[in-house]
């Protein structure tokens, strides 16, 4: 069982949409369930809306998922499983105040040890609950710190084993009785037998912890790990840092389109037996031990060129809907265009001009003129060079005069692929361009 675990704080990052589909290959070559799991669990950050988002994005890059569920309806078991470890003296019940925690971390800094929480409270069991409740102390409740070093084997990282007092006796129930990311996490994937779990490089420090809430709760099913290392941007910053420019939603404004943000995303850092592919192709071969161990470098110009290919690929009909029609010519129009142009957005930049009302005040207005009456009025030519030398005989123009307004008129730019083969493809819709 593998799963996605987004939580709704923001745009979807590529970051995440890598983890996303690394999750949902394993899953489908494993013939396993793949499941999504909004963790919604801290309300402040929570953005309304995003989950739904997030689900149309795994929707568009064609994820299929077994189930979804929000992390907030496990709140009551989250619950029931801390107060199980209390009753257990796996965890304690802690009442220090910011204060005390401050002076617990200066001590720490002072010793030159990681931060960490002193012990203070550790001796304050489940019996304690009640009277703080009435009296209304704030409490949170803590893990005990594991006495020997967590140690496990991660995919991609290799084996990973913890400092002495690098997991602390940390928090799994805050003040208001909602689960720490950590425990929610922990609980949530023990309940559903995960049993694989790739994400993102930035997480590794949690696994520990995670691995420690699972030992105390008695699970003993293992679980593999796979901790993919970070993709940084041009200027060596990490992408996921929630800039704009890293948002999917960003490369779909750009005009890029899902096959080829899958194909870069499972190409980076890896070694695949082909540089264009598709999802099923991949499927084939993908290998998460093969990923590289360091980090990537995101580079758009790759991206663009394989943007490129898959629209050379895509089926001509569907193309032609990107840009409002359900014609198969206009799909071979706009591939026409893709020695110079590499996005949707290029594309239509290129197409949109051609059905536009054409410009006749520029320098070969006159010309264009003279050209749009007699197409007008003309017969319906198949063949392109039928209509060039009825245009020539009708007009009298030649050489650069007769063919400078011929694109202006038919494309509506001044330079573009040949005429002579953008004319088959745009023929039925004659008269509505050249005007
Ligand atoms: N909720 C985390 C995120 O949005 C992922 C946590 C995990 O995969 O364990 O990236
Ligand atoms: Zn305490």
């Amino acid at each position: 069982m593998l799963r996605f675990a987004p939580s709704p704080t923001g745009d979807m990052h590529i970051e995440q949409l890598r983890v996303a589909l690394f999750n949902y290959m394993v899953a489908k070559q494993k013939d396993v369930n793949f499941i999504v799991r909004i963790e919604d669990t801290d309300k402040e950050r929570n953005i309304t809306g995003k989950d739904t988002e997030i689900m149309e994005i795994l929707e568009k890059f064609a994820l299929p998922h077994d189930s979804v569920s929000h992390q907030s309806e496990n709140l009551h078991i989250h619950q029931t499983l801390a107060i199980r470890l209390l009753e257990e003296k796996k965890a304690f019940v802690c009442t220090c105040t910011p204060d005390q925690l401050a002076a617990d971390r200066e001590a720490s800094e002072q010793n030159k040890a990681d931060p960490h929480y002193s012990g203070r409270c550790s001796l304050v069991g489940a019996e304690e609950l009640k009277k703080l409740k009435e009296e209304k102390t704030p409490f949170v409740v803590r893990i005990k710190a594991p006495d020997a070093p967590v140690v496990f084997h991660d995919l991609i990282q290799g084996d990973i084993e913890t400092a002495p007092n690098e997991v602390d006796s940390f928090v799994i129930l805050k003040t208001d009785g909602t689960p720490t990311y950590n425990f929610a996490c922990a609980c949530d994937d023990m309940l559903a037998g995960v049993d694989l779990i790739i994400r993102s490089e930035e997480y590794l420090s949690n696994t520990p912890r995670q691995k420690h809430i699972q030992t105390l709760l008695g699970y003993q099913q293992e679980i593999t790990y796979a901790h993919l290392p970070a993709i940084l941007n041009a200027e060596g910053g990490k992408m996921n840092m929630c800039e704009e420019t890293s948002t999917v939603k960003w490369l779909f404004a750009q005009g890029f389109i899902p096959d080829a943000i899958a194909n870069y995303l499972i190409l980076l850092g890896n070694d695949t037996p082909a540089e264009v592919f598709t999802m099923p192709e991949a499927l084939e071969w993908f290998d998460l031990s093969r990923l590289s161990r360091s980090q990537v470098t995101f580079d758009i110009d790759t991206l663009r060129s394989l943007n490129r290919e898959h629209l050379k690929r895509m089926d001509d009909k569907r193309l032609s809907t990107l840009f409002g029609f359900a014609d198969e010519d206009i799909g071979k129009l706009a591939k026409l265009y893709l020695g110079e142009a590499s996005t949707i957005n290029e594309l239509a930049s290129k197409i949109e001009p051609i059905f536009a009302p054409k410009d006749f005040e520029g320098k070969w207005g006159a010309q264009m003129q003279t050209m749009e009456e007699i197409i007008q009025n003309a017969p319906m030519m198949d063949d392109y060079d039928d209509f060039t030398a009825h245009l020539v005989h009708m007009t009298g123009l030649k050489g650069e005069s007769f063919f400078k307004p011929l694109r202006l008129i038919l494309t509506g730019a001044e330079h573009g692929p040949e005429l002579s083969e953008i004319y088959p493809l745009i023929k039925p819709y004659l008269l509505e361009i050249a005007s």
